[in-house]
């Protein structure tokens, strides 16, 4: 049996490599045509460090990122609302979070493939049936022929549309920006991340390597999204504590990477005979809580272990009994937080605000050891 994966993402690549470690082939199709060690940076919570240390990565990860100790939701003068401790669940499951550059990270996940190709250049257009099996093919001519195939190709997946055409993507009316700046937090900022809110805006940041903040930026629009614009960023955030000031002030503007914030309305159903779904691509979120990645690394080690146990089709729906609730758990409440992040009107700020400052971290606490815990199989 040879798995086809679409996609050359965190969740595909690690996928592919919880694939190798149980002895199934892959081959993986990536449509871009060099993997270029771009992006900003990315929080790898928990669950995602326990499946990755299960993969034999922790160790090279913890050496290229930094840990995060605490999550500090906090005023637009960096004064905390909440805060989420998270040395209870280092303690508990002997494992760090970790602040990385993505570019880092992907490049340990391919470093990490023994034998499995990644064909570049392979963007699929079309899946058409033969027989029992798939004709799979690519923008630059090829055809393939293929027994199994996982979509692992992100929000707007090609494999999903194909076997799920009325999924609907959401906009969630957010603007967001994403860079590095070079510099050094205050030695209370090292080891913490830190969200500001404001009004209808927010700004996160944390330090991922010596000399390196990573750092995201939030706006709200309605019909006005084309007056935002990077060059306004510091004005945006004119009345922020001056570190996030700085912090934007010492990023190289061709370097911030803008997007529109989108997920995925959640769907009941993720695979179709032998096409499954995983990632962004199943159940894309709002990046709120921080999971989207993390939720598609669960994804990969789950799906492998029930390749190993099952024939295909048994495998693919006890794949999506384990993980489907989890994931669709952080696509809901990330939907949520991302609403309240944005209030415009100062009464409802403040109500909110008030909440968050009252709410006992034994609240917070539990919502966490839900995400954190991973699925028995
Ligand atoms: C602002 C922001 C911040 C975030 N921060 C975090 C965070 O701190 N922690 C976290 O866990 N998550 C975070 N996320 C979410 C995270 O980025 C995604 O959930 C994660 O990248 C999904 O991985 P994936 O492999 O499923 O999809 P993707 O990363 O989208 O990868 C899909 C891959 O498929 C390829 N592809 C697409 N179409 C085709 C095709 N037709 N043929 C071949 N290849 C194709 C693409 O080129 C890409 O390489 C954040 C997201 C955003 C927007």
């Amino acid at each position: 049996m040879i798995i086809d994966i679409i996609g050359a993402g965190i969740g595909g690549l690690t996928t592919a490599i919880a694939l190798e470690q149980k002895g199934i082939k892959a081959r993986i199709f990536e449509q871009t045509e060099r993997i270029k060690p771009v992006g900003a940076g990315i929080i790898l919570a928990n669950n995602a460090m326990q499946v990755y240390e299960k993969l034999g990565l922790q160790k090279i990860i913890e050496d290229n990122g930094n840990s995060i100790s605490s999550m500090n939701i906090t005023n637009s003068n960096l004064k905390p609302l909440s805060k989420i401790d998270l040395s209870y669940f280092e303690q508990k499951h002997t494992i760090k979070n970790i602040a990385i550059h993505r570019g880092k990270l992907q490049k340990i996940l391919i470093d990490k493939l023994k034998y499995t190709k990644i064909e570049l250049n392979h963007k699929l257009t079309s899946i058409e049936k033969n027989g029992n099996d798939y004709f799979l093919k690519f923008e630059n001519g090829k055809q393939i022929q293929s027994s199994t195939v996982l979509g692992a190709d992100g929000l707007n997946s090609i494999v999903r549309q194909k076997i799920f055409p009325n999924n609907k993507i959401r906009n969630a009316n957010q603007i967001c920006w994403r860079g590095i700046a070079e510099c050094e937090l205050p030695v209370k900022f090292r080891n913490e991340l830190n969200e500001a809110w404001g009004k209808s805006e927010r700004f996160g940041f944390v330090q991922i390597a010596k000399n390196k903040v990573y750092w995201y930026a939030l706006k709200a629009f309605k019909n006005n999204k084309n007056k935002f614009s990077i060059n306004d960023l510091d004005q945006y955030f004119s009345t922020y504590n001056s570190i996030i000031k700085d912090i934007i002030k010492l990023t190289k503007k061709e370097k911030i990477y803008t997007a529109e914030i989108s997920d995925l309305k959640p769907t009941s159903i993720w695979y179709k005979e032998k096409i499954c779904l995983i990632g962004d691509a199943a159940h894309a979120t709002t990046p709120n809580m921080g999971q989207g990645a993390c939720q598609a690394i669960e994804d990969a080690f789950v799906l492998s272990e029930c390749l190993y146990t099952y024939e295909i089709t048994k495998a693919f729906s006890e794949y999506q009994k384990l993980r489907l609730p989890k994931a669709h758990l952080v696509v809901k409440t990330s939907w949520f937080i991302g609403k309240m992040a944005h209030f415009k009107n100062p009464i409802s700020i403040g109500l909110r605000n008030q909440m968050l400052r009252l709410t006992p971290s034994s609240v917070n606490r539990k919502q966490n050891e839900q995400i954190f815990q991973l699925v028995e199989i």
